[in-house]
């Protein structure tokens, strides 16, 4: 990948490249989960191109699949058919969490896959000792390598996702712009105030993305709205757009911004990127 594509898209000043922050032993990932447990909301297209899009700006990433169905590994390249080690292993496998991470055509993208095995992982999880922290235990070894830690969580509010939000610093949550948009939202914020007051205090909400959008509807308008006036500043002001190109990437594995980088949807993701980069250093 050509890294001048920051200089076009993502300014310099607010997006800076770990190779002007040279990793230290003291520096610590930042770890987002994405997250909501209404299915089919942009979760996935959500992890892979926002990690995408930090990485193209110089950050090192750590893409972490975390849902059975395994959208976010092949959708960065990595079918079931060519994963060795997937996170399965590192978690109930013993595997070390470095063994299982793997390359991707984006230098400094970096993937832990996983497959269908970890819907065994469930209840394999269940019965050991402190079930709540073993994803978070396993992410603090490789920590001080990378700069940001994106976990693509399941469409359920199960072991898996509480593993997730138990590890992470903040959550970011895709939402689509329709009617039912709001059911499941204030599950989502119970769990996390939930989490926040038995295992990790250090968890906030970075906020709300619109995926999907099309600003033609009244709908659509109304409901960002809705949406907005609950959580206020907890909504990102980027809308990614609904475009076709999102949604054919996925099949050639890859990101968008190698799949089309003049499309708009990759303009929403690299917006989206730097909005959060600029939000988190205020
Ligand atoms: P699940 O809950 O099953 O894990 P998800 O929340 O991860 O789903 P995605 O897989 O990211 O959601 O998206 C659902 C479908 O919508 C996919 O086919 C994806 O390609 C498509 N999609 C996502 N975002 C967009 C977009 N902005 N424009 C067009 N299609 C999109
Ligand atoms: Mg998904």
């Amino acid at each position: 990948i050509d890294i001048r594509l920051k200089n076009r898209y993502l300014p310099i000043s607010t997006m800076q490249p770990s190779s002007n922050h040279t990793q230290s032993p003291q520096t610590k990932a930042h770890i987002i989960a994405i997250t909501n447990q209404k299915g089919g909301v942009g979760k996935t297209t959500t992890a892979i191109n926002f990690s995408a899009s930090l990485a193209a700006a110089g950050y090192r990433v750590l893409l972490v699949d975390f849902d059975p169905q395994g959208n976010a590994s092949s959708g960065v390249g990595y079918s079931s058919n060519r994963v060795q080690r997937s996170i399965y292993d590192a978690i109930v496998n013993e595997s070390a969490l470095k063994d299982c991470v793997y390359s991707t055509e984006i230098p400094t993208l970096f993937l832990v896959p996983a497959t269908i095995d970890l819907v065994g992982a469930e209840i394999e999880i269940i019965t050991t000792d402190q079930r709540e922290y073993v994803l978070s235990q396993k992410l603090e070894s490789v920590r001080n390598q990378y700069d940001y830690i994106v976990i693509d969580c399941p469409p359920a509010l199960g072991i898996l996702t509480l593993n997730a939000l138990v590890a992470a610093d903040s959550i970011v949550v895709p939402m689509q712009a329709e009617y039912f948009a709001l059911e499941g939202l204030s599950a989502l914020m119970k769990t996390v105030t939930n989490i926040q007051q038995k295992y990790n205090p250090r968890l906030h909400i970075d906020g709300v993305i619109f995926c999907m959008c099309d600003d033609r509807t009244n709908l659509s308008k109304q409901v960002q709205h809705e949406v907005q006036t609950h959580l206020g500043h907890h909504v990102f002001s980027t809308r990614i757009p609904r475009n076709v190109r999102l949604s054919e990437a996925p099949s050639h594995g890859k990101p968008i911004l190698l799949y089309d980088l003049h499309s708009t949807g990759c303009k929403g993701y690299f917006k989206f990127a730097q909005e959060y980069i600029e939000k988190q250093q205020r």
